[in-house]
């Protein structure tokens, strides 16, 4: 059987990582399945790539095909600070309203992490994707449109905001945050896993973050009644056996848990900012970003990501980790019901990481470890999944 797969390269090091990554994705589904499941690769233009062939960062043929795509998977794009084109990225989700950014952090033995006890991190983030500040609505200071707004809100609800100010709005709705903790908690039931704690800001800002953590409680008791338990309720006495315990913490304090009591947290669903934070910092409790694979979903579209950005001053050097990259095709290749493939994936990075042959960013946190190139450590790759045997 054939699988259309739609990839996009991406600036920096996305050439140098996927020139490794995708033989091996290609020798993980033909090892697995000797030959009777094929991935058809079909490039869409994107970033760097695409503005000097058409014109266009974000081309409208790359556009048309994704209205119709049901898998495709991406490496980085850069996008300038403070100035110029919108991130790409975004713009992606937000036109194909991919709402649920899906992050699994999980340790790979061997790695030297930051934190004495990685092995007990193993969470899954739901990040919230198309609301919030990403919705984008800011002005600069000392603008006609800041003042304006800024003169509107002083004027009609008695506040007083400094009209120098710089300011930016948080556009929350109750249906963006609902299917994104639905989709969380029906992956916690799906994979029989303990807990689904929501993370929001809500004693601050009650309206936005402190909605989502009541919309999420909702949809809990009102899907999923049989299948969940609040915290609350258990601790006054209602039996947890057999069913999902929803939480809720306040992002400040999970960035503490997440670090003391990694172990109790299973499913994260929270909001977009804090998502983001949350989803780095897990990352590189783990061992650093170059490891954390994605995926960025709508009801119909599922991008999968290098979860690290373009690394301008590795690019073209062959010395990247294509590990996001790869661990994200692992996931694809499950999302696409070729589970055996993307296991073997897996298999394959943990064998290099147990020979300590590894690309120079994990060498760092390896004790001991021989540093290989990018298409170096591809190669190793390669041959680890040819010598499985299925
Ligand atoms: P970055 O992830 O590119 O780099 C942060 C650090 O991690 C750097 O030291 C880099 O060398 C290292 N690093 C990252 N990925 C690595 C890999 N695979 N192998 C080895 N080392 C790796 O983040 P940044 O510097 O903040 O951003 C650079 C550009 O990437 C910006 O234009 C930003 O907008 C963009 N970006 C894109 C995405 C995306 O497309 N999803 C995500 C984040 C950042």
């Amino acid at each position: 059987m054939q699988h259309k797969v739609y990839w996009i390269e991406g600036d920096g090091i996305g050439a140098d990582i996927w020139k490794a990554a995708m033989p091996v994705v290609n020798a993980a589904v033909k090892q697995a399945y000797h030959g009777t499941e094929e991935i058809i690769w079909q490039e869409l233009l994107a970033g760097e790539k695409a503005f000097a062939q058409t014109g266009k960062h974000l081309p409208e043929e790359t556009l048309n095909a994704l209205k119709t795509a049901k898998v495709a998977i991406k490496g980085p794009l850069a996008t300038p600070v403070g100035t110029g084109i919108r991130s790409l990225t975004v713009t992606m989700r937000q036109t194909f309203d991919l709402y649920a950014c899906i992050r699994p952090v999980k340790w790979y033995k061997g790695i030297i992490a930051s934190v004495r006890h990685p092995e007990k991190v193993n969470m899954t983030i739901f990040r919230e994707n198309t609301e919030d500040v990403y919705a984008g609505i800011e002005f600069a200071s000392n603008t006609d449109e800041a003042r304006k707004l800024i003169d509107f809100l002083n004027q009609n609800f008695n506040k007083n905001i400094n009209a120098e100010c710089a300011i930016g709005i948080k556009p929350m709705t109750e249906k963006g945050c609902k299917r994104l903790v639905r989709r969380a908690i029906q992956y916690a039931v799906d994979n029989k896993l303990p807990n689904v704690t929501l993370v929001h800001k809500g004693n601050i800002m009650k309206f936005t973050e402190g909605a989502f953590q009541k919309w999420g409680y909702e949809v809990a008791k009102q899907e999923f009644g049989d299948a969940t338990v609040t915290e609350k309720e258990v601790r006054e006495g209602a039996d947890p056996n057999g069913k999902i315990i929803i939480k809720d913490r306040i992002a400040d304090a999970m960035f503490q848990e997440a670090l003391l009591r990694p172990e109790e947290y299973s499913v994260i669903a929270t909001t977009n900012l804090n998502g983001d934070y949350l989803s780095d910092a897990l990352a590189a409790q783990v061992g650093g970003l170059g490891m954390a694979p994605g995926v960025n979903m709508s009801d119909n579209l599922a991008i999968f990501e290098a979860t690290h950005g373009t690394a301008p001053t590795a690019a073209n050097k062959d010395i990247a980790n294509p590990c996001s990259l790869l661990l994200s095709a692992a996931m694809l290749l499950e999302h696409i019901g070729l589970e055996k493939a993307g296991k073997a994936i897996q298999n394959a990075i943990q064998n290099l990481i147990d020979k300590k042959t590894v690309t120079q960013d994990l060498a760092k946190e390896i004790e001991n470890a021989e540093s290989v190139s990018c298409s170096g450590f591809g190669k190793l790759l390669l041959a680890e999944i040819e010598a499985m045997e299925f």
